[in-house]
């Protein structure tokens, strides 16, 4: 899969998605997905613009409700973060016990977890910045569940390199699928993985019974640890040129949406603040993704530095961002992001509680519009 980043390119993107053939086929490495995530995690669309494009082309709920219930989990975990606010870099619901250490296994790092599957799966990751769902799920079981390693590390590493990387869906997908965010640790076996995988793997470690998963002992192919140093090369500085007349809109590696504000006079900066970057830090690749999806953006100046290191940040009319948990101590006046669902907010306990909610105001919208949908 390759990822452009012409904004026409993405456009084309969101209108070739057939949410009708996702359902069935988006578990299998070769299924139907729609590779929007690194646009939409980059605030490059919305999830709500990817929703009106297929109420506009008259999908009924039946035909598009997976692939809706699949967009609204991002936006579940970024209400997640919103609540719970650094919490969620704790364990979310109960205690992730029974790991044996809080390091990265060198398997991981170096794609020799002998799983066939998830080692290529991994070297796709390092070329393309891109890994299949399910991939990341058997990654992160092998990780955490398999190899007894603590979340944390190997959520940050995945991070590092995903062109998508979402620090709510990634921290809480770890925690789910490590079972501190959810009911129970998630396991998948050879035959698991063969099937979705189309591979055919025997005699490997997972080549077991789902019982016996949970009681094997950490295999040595999973038992060394590496210490990582994630570094995040980010452009060299300079200075941007602001009109002191115009306010300042900030961007930064959320919000990259070249319609926001676009016939607005204004001076248009891309903030890179290392302190961002050294608590999240990102691959060379990402940091080259973000700055080639902000080509997008005219006009736009690149600005590593932290946000008081704008030259004449207190002399303009108006500073403005979009709201997003990891810029809150951005000055100024913070616009709404383009939700889906505004009206469910706050903290649920698991994705169905909120899911409920969504879908009633999904059927409220087919019921207002039918028009919209197709029969
Ligand atoms: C351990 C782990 C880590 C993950 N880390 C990230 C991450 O850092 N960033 C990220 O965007 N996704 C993350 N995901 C979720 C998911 O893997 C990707 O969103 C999905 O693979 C993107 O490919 P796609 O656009 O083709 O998805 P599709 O299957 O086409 O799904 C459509 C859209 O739904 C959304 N979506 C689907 N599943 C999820 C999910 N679990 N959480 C949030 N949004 C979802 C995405 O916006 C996606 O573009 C993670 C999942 C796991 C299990």
């Amino acid at each position: 899969m390759n990822f452009p980043t012409a904004y026409t390119d993405i456009i084309d993107r969101i209108n070739k998605t057939d949410p009708g053939k996702y359902a069935a086929g988006r578990n299998y490495i070769d299924g139907t997905v729609s590779y929007l995530s690194p646009y939409i995690s980059r605030g490059v669309i919305s999830t709500k613009q990817v929703l009106d494009s297929l109420l506009a082309k008259g999908y009924n709920l039946d035909q598009m409700e997976k692939f809706i219930q699949e967009l609204a989990w991002r936006e579940y975990f970024q209400r997640v973060w919103q609540q719970l606010g650094d919490d969620m870099f704790d364990d979310i619901r109960r205690s992730n016990t029974g790991t044996r250490h809080r390091y990265l296994p060198a398997a991981l790092q170096e794609a020799k977890t002998g799983i066939h599957a998830i080692d290529k799966g991994i070297n796709e990751l390092y070329e393309t910045g891109y890994m299949h769902n399910h991939l990341r799920m058997y990654t992160a079981s092998i990780a955490c569940n398999i190899g007894k390693a603590y979340w944390e590390m190997p959520s940050k590493w995945m991070y590092y390199h995903l062109l998508d990387g979402d620090i709510a869906s990634n921290t809480c997908s770890w925690q789910w699928v490590a079972g501190s965010f959810s009911s129970k640790q998630y396991f998948c076996n050879q035959e698991n993985i063969n099937k979705y995988t189309r591979s055919h793997q025997v005699y490997s470690f997972l080549d077991k019974p789902y019982h016996e998963l949970p009681l094997m002992p950490v295999p040595d192919e999973l038992k060394l640890t590496t210490p990582v140093q994630f570094i995040t090369e980010l452009p060299e500085n300079s200075t941007p040129f602001i009109d002191t007349s115009l306010p300042i809109l900030l961007y930064n590696s959320y919000n990259l949406d070249p319609l926001w504000r676009n016939d607005s006079k204004v001076n248009r900066i891309l903030l890179l603040e290392p302190s961002h970057f050294k608590q999240f830090p990102v691959s060379g690749k990402v940091i080259d993704f973000i700055l080639s999806l902000a080509k997008n953006i005219e006009g736009i100046q690149v600005f590593t530095g932290e946000i008081s290191d704008i030259p004449f940040i207190n002399k303009v009319p108006a500073i403005l961002s979009k709201e997003h948990p990891a810029f809150m101590h951005y000055p100024g006046q913070k616009e709404a992001r383009d939700w889906m669902f505004p009206e469910v907010t706050g903290f649920y306990n698991s994705f169905f509680g909120f899911w409920k909610k969504c879908e009633r105001i999904l059927k409220n919208i087919q019921h207002q519009k039918p028009e919209l949908m197709r029969a």
